[in-house]
């Protein structure tokens, strides 16, 4: 049985490995030309997708490849003295297993655990998908699959070709966020420096490993702005009138507009849909059912998503007519759920008030000072994610012994 998968980042390679364990023969293709290695930003795996890294084998990669990220300095618009905040401790409050990474080194461990097993095609985009099956493509000829899967990210084209504009399925979150990659001006190891105020916070951090540095900028904007997805120019513009005389260190970062070699801005939106299915087409990660970027832990919901997919799939013998109906029902509460802590973490992460700013950096402080059982608990209290993320429980799908494998493979 052949299933194609559009999208190399993170939800597309932990499904095609799940599904060519199970027995299914997988292509994947992927717009970009090769695997993206510039830019990015750093993601979170939480328990259960750590969980499944290490079934896949390549947990102690993923350690290894940690931004290892600590502490944290936080700047409060207008406040005299910053707060230092121990950031082990609030991610160790926040679950019992966790690592912060760059997106960009996670999909290179998971597409290095898949490489040989599956067939990637880079460089092209599927323009069409009909009922049979028949899938054309920009580039390539076109082929037959008896699946196909969208882990083509937020803007997905898939979802596009199947389910229509993404206008009627996204919900702004009343923010926007940037991303800009630079030289690790303040020499940052180890360390998140964050400077807050209402309604805009920017953040620089850099890792060991990564040889620069990336700031996020996030800021409230309460109708969407006018801006083009394409036009960089008057992206970076919103971004500097936004944060225009917050502080010399983000002046410092803003200067850096000019000459980054990777730039990113989007606004923060979620998606919404009924059914993440149609027909022989489904969708999995960001493409299906983002909770926004940067404000949720929508990388974990991507790996359990794709495991969840793959094992369903392969409990229903390939019948998509059963799988994708409990690939939904299993997956539901969990998206539901990351949705909601998602909407109270960009409250937190931009303050709409000069109270929220103190409570933000006051907060954090609180809990990275308390014993980690209190600590634990005051977060509970505070925030939704930690509560979500610890308590998503995912079937175990066992593959069967590599012999018996190639019953569903073999067309
Ligand atoms: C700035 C920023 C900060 C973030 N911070 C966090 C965080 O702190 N914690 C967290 O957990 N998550 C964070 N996220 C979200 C995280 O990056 C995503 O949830 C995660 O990468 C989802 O993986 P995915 O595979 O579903 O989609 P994506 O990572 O978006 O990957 C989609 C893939 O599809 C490819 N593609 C797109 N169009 C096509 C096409 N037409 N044909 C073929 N391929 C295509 C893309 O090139 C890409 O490789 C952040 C996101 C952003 C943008």
């Amino acid at each position: 049985m052949r299933i194609l998968v559009s999208g190399a980042s993170v939800a597309g390679p932990v499904l095609a490995y799940w599904l060519t364990r199970h027995g299914f023969e997988v292509t994947v293709v992927e717009r970009a030309p090769v695997l993206r290695k510039t830019g990015g930003h750093a993601v979170d795996l939480f328990r259960p997708a750590m969980n499944i890294s290490e079934k896949m084998g390549v947990l102690p990669r993923v350690e290894e490849r940690a931004t290892g990220t600590s502490r944290m300095t936080v700047h409060q618009e207008g406040a005299r003295r910053p707060v230092r905040v121990n950031l082990s401790k609030i991610f160790s409050a926040a679950s019992d297993r966790h690592v912060e990474i760059m997106r960009d080194d996670l999909s290179e461990i998971y597409y290095d655990a898949t490489r040989d097993d599956v067939e990637y095609v880079f460089d092209d985009s599927i323009s069409a998908i009909s009922p049979d099956g028949e899938v054309r493509f920009e580039n390539a000829a076109p082929r037959r699959f008896d699946l196909v899967v969208g882990a083509d990210g937020l803007h997905s084209n898939v979802r596009r070709l199947v389910f229509g504009e993404e206008s009627r399925f996204s919900a702004f979150v009343g923010a926007y966020l940037g991303v800009l990659t630079l030289p690790n001006v303040f020499e940052l190891d180890g360390e998140l420096l964050i400077h807050v105020g209402v309604g805009r916070t920017a953040g620089m951090y850099g890792a060991r490993h990564l040889g620069d540095a990336r700031v996020l900028f996030l800021f409230r904007s309460e109708r969407e702005l006018d801006h083009h997805h394409h036009d960089v120019p008057r992206q970076k513009e919103l971004l500097r009138g936004a944060f225009d005389g917050m502080h010399p260190d983000v002046d410092r970062w803003l200067d850096e507009l000019d000459r980054t070699p990777a730039f990113y801005f989007d606004s923060i939106t979620q998606l919404h849909m009924d059914t993440w299915s149609r027909g022989r087409v489904t969708l999995v990660g960001d493409a299906g059912y983002s909770p926004g970027p940067a404000v949720g832990g929508s990388t974990s919901l991507a790996v359990v998503g794709a495991y969840v997919l793959a094992g369903e799939l392969a409990r229903a013998g390939g019948d998509h007519e059963r799988a994708f109906p409990a690939y939904e029902r299993a997956m539901a509460e969990h998206v539901r759920g990351s949705h909601a802590a998602a909407l109270s973490a960009a409250k937190t992460l931009i303050p709409t008030s000069r109270l929220g700013v103190r409570g933000l950096a006051q907060g954090a402080r609180l809990i990275s000072a308390l014993p980690a059982g209190a600590g634990r608990a005051l977060l509970r209290l505070t925030t939704g994610s930690a509560r979500l993320y610890n308590s998503i429980t995912v079937d175990d799908y066992p593959p069967p012994p590599a012999a018996s494998r190639v019953g569903l493979g073999a067309e």
